[in-house]
């Protein structure tokens, strides 16, 4: 289910003055300007059609660390305390839930490269775990139908 989006209609007249001009109002222009906002930074979003109806409109909202390059971590875990906390910082209902994530593996190779992927990123906080073909099953009943060693769940 998602939650009723309500469309902002743009203000009709332009600041004659801001520190800072954000060029589109996707979710990068959106939130630069609540952050900038946040620390009292003035700011305007100059968006050339409607507010967040391209590829913020669209996406699939998955917020995930896993099978993530190492070096993306820090800033999934930060982005995923975000998302957490709009909730309450916000007052609305984003329609954020964790409802977690597997990535399947289909062969050795697969899994080792994703227990190797797992020892790195819990060192940096992760929470993930393997699953073998028995715990994937139980979670995920439609595995069975699969040759699958095992998974990653997060
Ligand atoms: C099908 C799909 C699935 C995705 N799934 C995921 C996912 O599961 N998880 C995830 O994290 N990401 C996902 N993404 C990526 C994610 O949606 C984008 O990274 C994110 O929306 C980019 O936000 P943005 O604000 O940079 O861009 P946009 O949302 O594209 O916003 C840019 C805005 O700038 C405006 N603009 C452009 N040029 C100008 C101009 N000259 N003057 C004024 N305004 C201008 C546009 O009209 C637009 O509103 C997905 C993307 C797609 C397309």
């Amino acid at each position: 289910m998602y939650p009723h989006i309500q469309m902002i209609n743009s203000d009709t007249h332009l600041p004659t003055h801001v520190d800072v001009a954000i060029i589109g109002g996707g979710i990068i222009g959106v939130c630069t300007a609540y952050f900038l906002a946040a620390r009292g930074v003035s700011a305007v979003v100059l968006e050339k059609g409607r507010l967040a109806a391209e590829q913020s409109s669209r996406n699939w909202g998955w917020c995930r660390t896993l099978g993530r390059d190492l070096a993306e971590i820090p800033l999934a875990m930060a982005s995923l305390k975000i998302w957490d906390d709009w909730q309450t910082t916000l007052g609305e209902d984003t329609g954020f839930q964790r409802s977690g994530i597997l990535y399947v593996c289909e062969s050795a190779r697969q899994q080792a490269e994703q227990a190797h992927w797992l020892r790195a990123a819990s060192a940096q906080g992760v929470v993930a775990r393997e699953l073998d073909p028995v715990q994937l099953r139980q979670l995920l009943p439609q595995a069975a139908r699969h040759h699958w060693l095992g998974a990653l769940h997060a």
